[in-house]
């Protein structure tokens, strides 16, 4: 904990000086997926950035308690608060099960996808489902102090009472008070409200709604904005270090929360806010109704034609680390091809340091080398201090790679590395690569397949040889002893191939 950690708060627009709330301990809550369908990659960038956040306080020292929370109900079709569906609802109408087979489906889906791309778990991941009464008792409190109304069973914050005593509404969102105020739906119920910017805390349930608590209002659910505030509050207290989550929640969805938090404890839940930026695909948000989308899948297989090879987990998490989380990022062919060579590069690189023995010979120990790594390492360190820019770190990270390499080819003289250097050397990379940026070692299967064609082409060439040379016999058992070992060879008029038999 030795540099000071600099965070942007999207709160003040600045970047500022951490600091917790308790010495050497850090409280941060990440909304986390709505569990109704397949996590989509924009998800994990969100997810992605947020773990090496975590992972770079807890390389800091801090004690940090993860709570990121699964949204099992509340969030409704179309965002808004009032009449529309469910999503989770909805799912389990149409599919006919029931809503916590949706949950239960998409959750398991989605902490795969999170093991896939190396995720650490969160400390604490509770659901909406599981915390009903703590969100009543939060509507409670919001009533009891003034800032909710109840209308038909329904209950709505009232944020002109709220922005008329509160200056903090908009100051999230950047949104001026005119036109928080003037935010407008269509749509039904909208006339319960006292004012449209009015935003339901518990919505009654229609006879047909699957999901559906007592409480003292009616038979209903928790509007979506209020599990965050009541199981961050549970968790982490009513005011805690760290509040996350990609940019598209800044409004309603923060703007909201804060005001909940507000109207219930009369404090601030975060102290900082802090918000990633949105995945595209070449250059457009990313949209299932265009077209321009592509599941991590797909990603990983190469079946889309918004790539030409399949990439794997590493590689596109490398690929999202060479941009800094409050940057939009792009997803395109060139560039996912560019951070596979980039990840190989640095693995490569890591092999070769790991390889390297030091050869201690005080007389040839060059000063100006193992100062150059000391601070290149300090570099890497500085840049993830400075609001945790991951690109930046990355760019020092690399000045090392050819360095490593001429001590692994010998164009550089092992010994004119300082033995300790080069340990802390090898400590640290470690660290860098494997605890903070989370990436892991994976196997190539691309590289075996380029192997096996090689090795299959090398051995249809010899038997195509025998052939020419009226070898028959050989032709033969080469091609029975690929049979055995269960490949099957074609002749035709082109030539010969193989296949793996069915
Ligand atoms: P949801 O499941 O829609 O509630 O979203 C879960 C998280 O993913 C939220 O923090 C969103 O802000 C984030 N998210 C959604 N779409 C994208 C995207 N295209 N790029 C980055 N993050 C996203
Ligand atoms: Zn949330």
């Amino acid at each position: 904990m030795n540099n000071q950690l600099k965070i942007y708060n999207t709160l003040s627009g600045k970047k500022e000086v951490f600091e917790p709330l308790v010495e050497g301990r850090v409280g941060m809550y990440v909304c986390g997926p709505t569990v109704y369908s397949d996590v989509h990659l924009g998800n994990c960038r969100t997810f992605v950035s947020f773990d090496v956040i975590y992972r770079y306080l807890l390389h800091k020292g801090y004690k940090v308690r993860y709570v990121r929370n699964i949204t099992d109900v509340g969030h409704l079709e179309g965002d808004i608060d009032t009449g529309a569906e469910d999503k989770i609802s909805k799912k389990a109408r149409l599919e006919q099960l029931e809503p916590m087979e949706i949950a239960h489906k998409y959750t398991l889906g989605f902490h795969q996808m999170m093991d896939v791309f190396n995720t650490l778990s969160p400390s604490i991941e509770p659901r909406a489902t599981g915390h009903i009464l703590e969100q009543i008792e939060m509507v409670q409190k919001i009533v009891d102090n003034g800032f909710g109304y109840v209308i038909n069973g329904s209950v709505y914050f009232d944020t002109v009472k709220f922005a008329e005593e509160k200056e903090v509404y908009g100051q999230l969102s950047g949104r001026k008070l005119d036109d928080l105020l003037a935010e407008t739906r269509d749509l039904k119920k909208q006339d319960e409200k006292r004012h449209p910017s009015d935003f339901a805390i518990w919505i009654k349930a229609d006879p047909s709604h699957l999901m559906r608590w007592n409480s003292p209002w009616s038979i209903g659910f928790p509007g979506w904005h209020l599990e965050c505030s009541a199981m961050s509050t549970k968790y982490l207290g009513s005011t805690f270090d760290i509040h996350g989550g990609g940019g598209d929640l800044k409004f309603p969805h923060h703007e909201n929360e804060v005001a909940q938090n507000f109207g219930a404890c009369n404090c601030a839940p975060a102290r900082y806010w802090m918000h990633g930026n949105m995945l595209l695909m070449n250059g457009k948000k990313m949209s299932k109704s265009d077209g321009n989308t592509i599941t991590p899948q797909q990603l990983f297989t190469g079946e889309s034609p918004h790539v030409t090879k399949g990439f794997t987990p590493m590689a596109i998490r490398f690929f999202m680390l060479q941009s800094h989380y409050r940057s939009t990022l792009d997803l395109t062919d060139e560039a996912l091809k560019a951070a596979e060579k980039g990840y190989n590069r640095l693995m490569e690189s890591y092999q070769n340091l790991m390889n390297l023995d030091a050869v201690v010979d005080s007389t040839k120990e060059n000063q100006e080398l193992n100062t150059k790594i000391k601070s290149l390492l300090e570099q890497v360190y500085h840049n993830l201090d400075d609001d945790f820019n991951c690109p930046r770190a990355l760019a020092s990270l690399f000045e090392l790679v050819p360095v490593i390499n001429s001590l692994s080819n010998k164009q550089l003289d092992i010994s004119e590395l300082n033995s300790v250097v080069l340990q802390s050397l090898k400590d640290n990379f470690r660290s860098i690569i494997f605890d903070i940026f989370g990436l892991k070692e994976e196997d190539n299967p691309g590289g075996e397949n380029e192997v096996t064609d090689q090795l299959m082409g090398l051995i249809l060439q010899l038997r195509q040889q025998a052939r020419a040379e009226k070898n028959w016999s050989m032709a033969d058992t080469i091609r029975d002893s690929l049979q055995v070992a269960g490949i099957e060879v074609k002749d035709d008029k082109d030539g010969s191939s193989w296949s793996l038999k069915k």
